[in-house]
């Protein structure tokens, strides 16, 4: 959810972004700015802005599945690549059956390769591909009971020409990422992801650090090769996120993002520490058994030692939907999310007889719960201090469980979000939690008679300074640059694993190093001795001087990473590499002018007044003196493992390449030190186009970009 806007300035930027979209005809762009205005739209009770790609169009047939073709491929790559979702699933979801409704109104238009017809994952070259033997195909989704009749009455009336009765069996669906483990002799010899159905990652050091996949079988069988789903249990994400929050690191929207992301980690040591789980729920491929039914592979992969999917046997639809509503009722007995339950033929001849599409097979479906939603009374809301010292109210409420996990905390964004909904403690109150990790308050339901109205303190709760309002602000601030809350926070920001990872400087020492006195900028870590900090906190000898060496080893962590240090508002990881890629020192960064900011591709007019103005701030100035005189570097090194030839350039690919993926053509770029976009802008260097290339080239031709084959972007590369 973007940033709570009043009643005023809700009304004002939707009248901004109705006047902006006849301007703009990338369909990804045009979908954002839909999508925000229809966030403000829904939070004031305004009319919503409809988006039928009819404008992105020319008003054609064409033009309008094109259009939906280009949105749901950029979710698509935002998901499965950069494992960052950018809408909820049920919204994808919601995407994707408008584009089957307009391949099956216009099937002349529909794409061979559509996401509709293909497996959702990309093959990526991050790990040796993995070629698999038996297909991992998906599963087609269901919103509904009836749905779910539908698909039992056609198995039904399909197998009946056959002779055949079908059963079934209901299990919960994990949200996770799917898996193959092959064994050879009863010995893991391979683990890889799904990736496109056909050929996947090989990942199998990584899977080997998970506990619960057995190594070696206790039945010598010749081959066998089993599917399951890699999760992060919901404590080990919620600890991993709150640890990220508080080391200022970029959240995991979701448990599955948590795993994917953390399965496809080139250190396999990562992973372990990530603590990832498996359920397998599928036989692949087995050499010297045959069993009858899907049941009895199960029991005899639970002898195996796996963990294996919790599953029921329905012989009837009135069984097959209790045991839907059974398994939705309880997800929060899980300890994996549960985004569904999947209905299964449970025999396995009459699975061969169905049969499968070329994305999912036909004796299967999965019905998808939706998003929940409950009442609970506000016991208080609470002020947090951030990094830059915002006061936010966080709402604490009686325990519910929502989504599988209970819940007590939602953020309530700033004052006018409280006032406008008319908020009070003591109300009932309606929480939401979607696919999303973050629950929101959406409405106060009914006061109760002694419910009290909140204003954020006039003081900070921390270090009691006044609170102030800033003009145009919706946020409150401690304006107190010495608050020790802000004073923790950056510090914990600056020693975190994306910043200087400073190791042994987590949330506890850093906060002991400021009660002590001996911290209290960023700058002073460099001035302590293993002498001096011996005896802070649980600080002892060993811990002292591992500390130490570990904030020496920092000085060369590089410029990006100090400018992400610095905790600019709006600067991540991402942007201080773009930083640092165009400034290469720390002294051009500092005589940066606005318009040199503008010129980068991602930096708007806020976040370039937010640089400058965090830069032009004395006390920033004086922190980067002390920083250099103590010898952290504050220069850009090349690249470690490619060159800086598109250092400052931002590429957009789009159409399908003769010979590479898109993820080998962004990579090949991002390791020569270029951007890759997803829309084409003014800022664009580069466009390479394949085949197909759609409204993405048109863009590029209108604005006179460089436009480039496949071919020319490898001869670039080799030239180099
Ligand atoms: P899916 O996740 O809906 O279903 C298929 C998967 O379910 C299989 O790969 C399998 O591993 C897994 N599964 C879990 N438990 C299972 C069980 N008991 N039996 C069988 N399979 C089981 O389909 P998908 O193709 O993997 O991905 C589509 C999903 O990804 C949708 O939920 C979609 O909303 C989401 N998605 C979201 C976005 C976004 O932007 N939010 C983008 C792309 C995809």
């Amino acid at each position: 959810m973007s940033e709570y806007l009043n009643t005023e300035k809700a009304k004002e930027r939707l009248a901004e972004i109705r006047n902006e979209l006849p301007r703009i005809t990338d369909p990804f762009r045009r979908f954002e700015l839909i999508r925000q205005a229809n966030e403000i739209a829904e939070q004031h009770g305004f009319d919503a802005v409809p988006y039928d790609f009819e404008a992105d169009s020319g008003n054609t047939d064409e033009g309008r599945i094109n259009a939906l073709y280009a949105v749901v491929e950029e979710l698509s790559y935002r998901y499965y690549v950069l494992d960052d979702p950018y809408v909820e699933d049920m919204e994808y979801d919601r995407l994707l059956h408008l584009l089957m409704d307009m391949e099956a109104e216009f099937p002349a238009l529909a794409r061979d390769d559509s996401p509709t017809k293909r497996v959702g994952g990309f093959r990526m070259n991050t790990f040796a591909p993995v070629e698999h033997t038996v297909q991992m195909g998906s599963l087609q989704d269901v919103f509904s009971h009836e749905e779910v009749r539908e698909f039992t009455d056609r198995v039904t009336g399909d197998l009946a020409k056959e002779g055949e009765k079908p059963s079934f069996t209901v299990e919960p669906k994990i949200d996770g990422l799917s898996v193959s483990l092959e064994y050879e002799n009863g010995v893991l010899v391979r683990g890889s992801t799904r990736g496109d159905g056909f050929t996947g990652e090989d990942v199998t050091a990584n899977l080997r650090t998970i506990p619960g996949i057995p190594l070696t079988l206790p039945e010598n069988i010749p081959l066998l090769e089993v599917r399951g789903e890699v999760y992060m249990g919901r404590e080990v994400f919620a600890a991993l996120n709150a640890e990220l929050e508080l080391t200022g690191g970029k959240l995991f929207k979701n448990p599955r993002n948590a795993a994917a992301g953390s399965l496809r980690q080139k250190d396999p040591r990562i992973t372990r520490k990530r603590r990832l789980d498996i359920i397998i729920f599928n036989i692949q491929r087995i050499e010297g058994k045959d069993f009858a039914t899907h049941r009895k592979t199960l029991a005899f992969l639970r002898d195996m030692g796996f963990n294996v999917v919790p599953d029921s046997p329905a012989d009837s639809t009135d069984a097959i939907d209790s045991l839907i509503e059974e398994i939705g009722g309880s997800r929060g007995t899980y300890p994996y999310d549960i985004d569904g339950a999947v209905v299964k033929v449970n025999d396995l001849s009459q699975r061969t007889l169905l049969g499968s599409t070329a994305k999912v097979p036909k004796w299967a479906v999965a019905y998808k719960y939706p998003p929940e939603e409950k009442q609970t009374t506000l016991l208080r809301i609470e002020a947090n201090v951030g990094r830059t010292g915002v006061i936010t109210p966080v709402a604490v409420f009686e325990p519910i469980q929502l989504a599988g996990t209970t819940v007590s905390r939602a953020v309530l964004h700033n004052q006018d979000f409280i006032d406008e909904r008319d908020i009070r403690i003591g109300d009932t109150i309606l929480v939401r939690k979607a696919g999303e990790i973050i629950p929101e308050v959406l409405k106060s339901i009914s006061h109760a008679e002694n419910s009290v109205k909140f204003t954020l303190p006039a003081e900070c709760p921390v270090c009691g300074s006044r609170t102030v309002r800033l003009a145009d602000e919706a946020a409150v601030r401690c304006l107190n640059a010495e608050c020790p809350a802000q004073q923790l926070r950056r510090l914990i920001h600056f020693a975190s694993k994306d910043a200087m990872d400073i190791e042994g400087c987590g949330p506890a020492v850093a906060e002991s190093l400021i009660d002590s006195g001996l911290v209290s900028d960023v700058a002073d870590l460099y001035s302590l001795t293993a002498e001096k900090v011996t005896g802070v906190g649980k600080l002892r000898e060993k811990g002292a001087a591992n500390l130490v060496n570990a904030i020496e080893h920092s000085k060369g962590a590089g410029l990006d990473r100090v400018i992400y240090a610095l905790g600019i508002q709006g600067i991540g990881s991402s942007l201080a590499k773009l930083l640092a890629d165009r400034f290469r020192n720390m002294d051009a960064l500092l005589s940066a002018t606005e318009s040199e900011l503008i010129a980068i591709d991602g930096f708007g007019e806020n976040l370039c007044s937010s640089v400058l103005s965090t830069l032009e701030e004395p006390h920033t100035r004086e922190l980067i003196d002390k920083l250099k005189v103590a010898g952290v570097v504050m220069e850009q090194a090349a690249p470690a493992n490619g060159s800086d030839l598109f250092a400052g350039k931002t590429f957009v690919l789009t159409g399908t390449l003769p010979t590479l993926k898109r993820s080998e053509a962004s990579k090949l770029i991002t390791d020569n030190g270029g951007k890759v976009s997803g829309s084409v802008s003014k800022k664009t260097d580069y466009v390479v186009a394949g085949e197909e290339a759609g409204s993405k080239l048109v863009k590029a031709q209108e604005l006179g970009i460089t436009i480039i084959s496949e071919e020319e972007l490898l001869r670039l590369i080799m030239h180099f």
